[in-house]
């Protein structure tokens, strides 16, 4: 039995999830990521924040986003299953939700550009259709390999005006441009905000960004008790590749200790193929822009290279609160590889009509791998739709 106290999931007052978090920054960055540390909080709870926040969610995001149940999948797996539609919103992805929320809080410190890394180019394409709307200019680091696997949304951030700059460093994805907006926003410290897309960094942004996703289960508890009585699903099931999507999917679930969180993570080729992305299994503590989690990382404490064949799970680490989650067992850990995330990509497109997110795909693979009870509730975290991967889908098909 676990004996969990209210709250044991938050972060504490210095940035910490357990033995994970905190702010691991190089000086120059100190008095950015000390008034952000400051003011956060203090700001998102302003009322004419929380109305301009909510009214953009609703009127310009889109939300609330559906709460679907999948029929034929159900069917399929025995068991009621729903899908919280966040491909749905304005962009294509559950990212605009934190783009949205971080680029007014950048608008009360003050700041005129805006930064931001991307994998898969969602965040990016989040980060500069708020720029465009805000009027704010708008600088995207993407790895390289990623421009070249991701071409239709580099082509919708210039579209929206942003500067798209590539990471030729490394493996040449998510992890390089990281890098690289780090060292931007050290050599701009003062007019410029950086928007880190997923629940990593230094403290506060794992925080602020769960925060700013965790609008997610609260609209999946109003719309489950609207559907089903109860506002508890049996289970959640969400992809991770820093863990933004799931955090926001689990937040209001992680002291409901009956609902099991299913993290899934990508195996890439295979878990032990030295080509993988599942931080989970292969990961040791240690640090990784800004805070420490876990990360895959050779003996002496080199980075390994992540591989996935989705851009948005190509990281090799994940947020400090999910490092939590898997220590505590508060989350299962599964992952799914390359070839069966293709393959429940073009089952979902052909069963339920939605072309799905290959970062998506992981989790619904992972409905083959669970067994589940005639009357559980299962919620997946649809986070994106998949139209930025059609060609490698085309690939295989
Ligand atoms: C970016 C992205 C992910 C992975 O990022 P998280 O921070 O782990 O959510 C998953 N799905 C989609 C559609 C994405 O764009």
């Amino acid at each position: 039995m676990m004996t969990t106290q209210q709250n044991n999931f938050a972060v504490n007052e210095h940035g910490y999830y357990g033995d994970f978090g905190g702010a691991f920054i190089p000086e120059m960055l100190y008095p950015n990521v000390k008034q952000l540390q400051e003011q956060y909080l203090q700001i998102m709870q302003e009322p004419a924040f929380q109305q301009e926040l909510q009214q953009l969610l609703r009127d310009y995001v889109g939300r609330p986003t559906p709460l679907f149940l999948a029929e034929r999948v159900s069917e399929k797996h025995g068991v009621k299953v729903y899908l919280k539609r966040e491909d749905l919103c304005h962009t294509g992805a559950h990212k605009i939700n934190n783009t949205v929320g971080q680029i007014l809080l950048a608008q009360r410190l003050g700041k005129k550009r805006i930064i931001a890394e991307t994998g898969a180019g969602q965040h990016g394409v989040a980060t500069a259709t708020v720029c465009a709307l805000k009027g704010l200019e708008c600088i995207v680091y993407m790895g390289e390999k990623d421009i070249e696997r991701q071409a239709p949304n580099v082509a919708r951030m210039q579209m929206l005006g942003a500067t798209v700059v590539p990471a030729i460093s490394g493996s040449k994805t998510l992890k390089d441009a990281t890098n690289e907006a780090i060292r931007d926003w050290i050599n701009n410290p003062v007019d410029t905000h950086y928007i880190i897309g997923s629940v990593v960094g230094p403290h506060p942004y794992p925080d602020m960004v769960a925060r700013f996703q965790s609008i997610i289960s609260e609209e999946i508890k109003k719309q489950l008790l609207e559907k089903t009585g109860s506002e508890l699903p049996t289970h959640v099931i969400a992809c991770v590749g820093g863990g933004s999507n799931a955090a926001g999917a689990f937040y209001h679930f992680l002291d409901d200790l009956s609902v099991q969180l299913v993290a899934v993570e990508a195996a890439g080729c295979g878990i032990d193929s030295g080509m993988s992305a599942a931080t989970s299994q292969l990961g040791k503590p240690g640090i990784l822009h800004g805070s420490k989690s876990l990360l895959m990382q050779t003996e002496d404490g080199q980075v390994v290279e992540p591989h996935s064949i989705s851009a948005g799970l190509d990281y090799p680490g994940i947020g400090p609160l999910h490092a939590h989650l898997f220590k505590t067992g508060r989350a299962v850990f599964m992952s799914a590889t390359d070839e069966q995330a293709l393959k429940a990509g073009f089952e979902i497109s052909r069963t339920e009509g939605i072309i799905p997110a290959l970062e998506t795909a992981h989790a619904f693979h992972i409905l083959n791998e669970m067994t589940f009870r005639k009357d559980d509730v299962v919620v997946i975290c649809l986070s994106g739709r998949g139209d930025k991967d059609l060609a490698t889908y085309m690939k295989y098909l």
